[in-house]
């Protein structure tokens, strides 16, 4: 029999639920769907509820429609209740194969079920529908616990709490049938499963128009299953600075607005904020993304007006296929993250796409990584030598020292790559400290003299001249392996973005102990001809750069300059040098050393040192 006024509070709370739940922005997902569908059963089974208990005591024809409805929905109900656990999980069809046959105990269930119902056994029916509403209950919590690492613990105690409190209901509904606690327990673990999975303020970001990284996780991860979605990303240009620029608050306003436009211009799609100026746009394969990013970028022609202040802000877009066959979220988004790395957030108008060869550039480059560190941690950086010849002897001055690393598979990595890398993550100094100690130890080891060499050249990073204590772990280093300054020349490649007098001062500190200096990769792009002058360096190396442009296509330019630097004092070595008529064309422009292929590669120092000791 019913409690009337336990399922009319029932059945009110269950309407204040959709009028919450169904006004705010839900995630186009199956596990919304199903716990939409999870209220609709609820609110279906309670006029049948209430029929049952009025037509036991008031018997009449409808009691037999009351029974069979009330039945059908309630294991219904119990069903799906199984069936949002199930999803909550993210479980993949191979790793609960018996799942396949739930449908078919649902079926067994509603016909035993209905068959007591239509025979007007009552108690045989609520018996049937007690123990497969438990049965589903004990099959949920064997998922939760098997898949416990997948839910953080409130969400975990919350689906246990929800099936365990379920299951007790059911069972004590055999012992007191005349109780409507079904009903109510029901009710309890819809709100359970609400506070725990689908509260709205769990999947929005932070001024509540778009969703944040959780929802896109939870869509994607479905989306992926299917692979059939279009993911357009976009980051806003240096947002760091722009925060520091317009404010904390200004820009949370800024960002909204941004959210606003998107949600409101494109509401077939789904917009998601991952954080520090970085928007994802997820579509259905038809979207025309050309267009999007066209239209989103001519938005952000014209500034954000938040309160009083306008933004000025541009975005750098990135595109994410499908068929790049990312099979998980957290590649998706450490490939939309790298990506904009690599595209550069800073540039204008920067766009990319992720697609097979990107994804192949990235994992080339996070391998890269991983070797640099393993290498660092390992001390395995080695070193090269390759010679500088005197150009009018033709015999070996001295050499410069190149460092590589190896992959896993052994094979050699170029500085050209992974020392910007080194540059950026701040493992540049290990990295220059560790070729510094084993120039020493090369000069240590051998007998310098008899292979030719006066001295040998090691490259400095800019950044490496940042730090304070260089010179003094530079000095620990030379004494340690009883090596004096004099045989070390540094190379240094001067860049615009430095603190040139910190730069400076450096140089000054280590000329003070003894180390000479050569400007590296003069002509690149970054040498500045003026402040040459002010510099103490002893050696100018021309770039292999502005050496082949010359051999090309002759001027007065390069002659001039390098006039210019002998007259200063400065030696002149000349890069690149790849065949015998480019080394005696910058021989006759006065350059005083020779470097490139035309002599040799750079060699392990093996090599090296057989090489020319046996020539010298
Ligand atoms: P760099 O200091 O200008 O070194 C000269 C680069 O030119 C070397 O490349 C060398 O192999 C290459 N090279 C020499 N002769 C020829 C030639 O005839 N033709 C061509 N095409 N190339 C030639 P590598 O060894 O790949 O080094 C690239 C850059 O990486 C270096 O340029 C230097 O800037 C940086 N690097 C290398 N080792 C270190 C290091 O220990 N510390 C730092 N901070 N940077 C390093
Ligand atoms: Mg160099
Ligand atoms: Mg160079």
């Amino acid at each position: 029999m019913s409690d009337y006024p336990g399922v009319i509070a029932n059945l009110l709370i269950l309407l204040i639920f959709p009028i919450g739940y169904l006004s705010m922005p839900r995630l186009k997902n199956r596990q919304n769907r199903i716990f939409v569908g999870l209220l609709a059963l609820q609110i279906a089974v309670i006029p049948f509820d209430f029929a049952v208990g009025w037509t036991e005591a008031h018997p009449s024809v409808l009691a037999f429609p009351a029974r069979m409805g009330y039945a059908l929905l309630s294991l219904l109900c119990a069903y799906w209740f199984f069936l949002f656990t199930a999803e909550v999980l993210r479980l993949k069809p191979a790793e609960a194969p018996w799942r396949r046959f739930s449908p078919l105990v649902l079926i067994a269930s509603e016909v035993l079920t209905l068959t007591a119902a239509a025979t007007g056994r009552l108690a045989l029916m609520y018996g049937f529908l007690s123990l497969f509403a438990v049965l589903y209950s004990a099959a949920s919590l064997f998922l939760i616990f098997r898949f416990r690492e997948r839910l953080n613990r409130y969400e975990c105690v919350s689906a246990a709490g929800s099936h365990l409190l379920l299951s007790a209901g059911y069972l004590l509904h055999i012992v007191f049938p005349s109780h409507m606690l079904v009903g109510t327990v029901n009710l309890m673990a819809c709100i359970k499963f609400y506070l725990a999975f689908e509260n709205p303020h769990l999947y929005m970001a932070n001024r509540g128009n778009s969703f944040n990284m959780r929802a896109f996780r939870d869509v994607m991860d479905e989306r992926i299953r299917k692979n059939s979605y279009r993911i357009l990303a976009f980051a806003l240009r240096d947002y760091i600075e722009m925060r520091g620029i317009y404010g904390g608050a200004q820009m949370d306003k800024g960002v909204a607005m941004i959210g606003r436009f998107l949600v409101q211009t494109y509401p077939e799609y789904q917009v998601f904020y991952l954080r520090s100026g970085r928007f994802v746009i997820l579509a259905p394969e038809t979207m025309d993304w050309e267009q999007v990013q066209r239209e989103i970028y001519d938005r952000f022609q014209a500034p954000w007006i938040a309160d009083d202040a306008e933004l000025d802000l541009g975005a750098a877009f990135i595109q994410v296929e499908p068929a790049t066959g990312l099979d998980s979220v957290d590649r998706i988004l450490n490939y939309i993250f790298l990506a904009f790395e690599n595209f550069g957030e800073t540039l204008p108008n920067a766009h990319g796409l992720i697609d097979a060869e990107s994804i192949r550039r990235i994992d080339r480059q996070i391998e890269i990584k991983r070797s640099l560190d393993r290498c660092l941690e390992r001390n395995e950086v080695e070193i090269f030598l390759q010679p500088l010849i005197d150009s009018r002897s033709r015999t070996l001055a001295g050499a410069e020292v190149l460092c590589r690393i190896r992959d896993e598979a052994g094979n050699l990595i170029s500085p050209a790559v992974f020392v910007p890398i080194a540059e950026q993550n701040g493992c540049i100094n290990l990295m220059g400290e560790q070729v510094f100690e084993k120039a020493c130890q090369f000069v240590r080891d051998h007998d310098m003299e008899q292979i030719g060499l006066s001295w040998i050249n090691v490259n400095l990073s800019p950044i490496q001249c940042m730090r304070k204590d260089l010179s003094e772990r530079f000095s620990n280093i030379l004494h340690q392996y009883g090596v004096s300054t004099e045989i070390i020349h540094l190379e240094i490649t001067e860049q615009t973005v430095m603190d040139i007098s910190r730069l400076e001062q450096q140089i000054d500190i280590l000329r003070g102990i003894g180390f000479r200096f050569s400007l590296d990769d003069y002509g690149s792009g970054y040498s500045n001809l003026s402040r040459v002058k002010q510099y103490p360096f002893a050696n100018i190396k021309l770039d292999m750069g502005i050496v082949w442009d010359y051999i090309r296509d002759k001027d007065v330019l390069l002659p001039t300059i390098v006039q210019a630097f002998k007259q200063m004092g400065f030696s002149v070595t000349a890069e690149g040098i790849e065949d015998g008529v480019m080394a005696d064309t910058m021989s006759e422009l006065g350059c005083d050393y020779l470097q490139g292929y035309y002599f040799s590669k750079p060699l392990p120092v093996e090599e090296f040192v057989s090489k020319y000791t046996l020539s010298a």
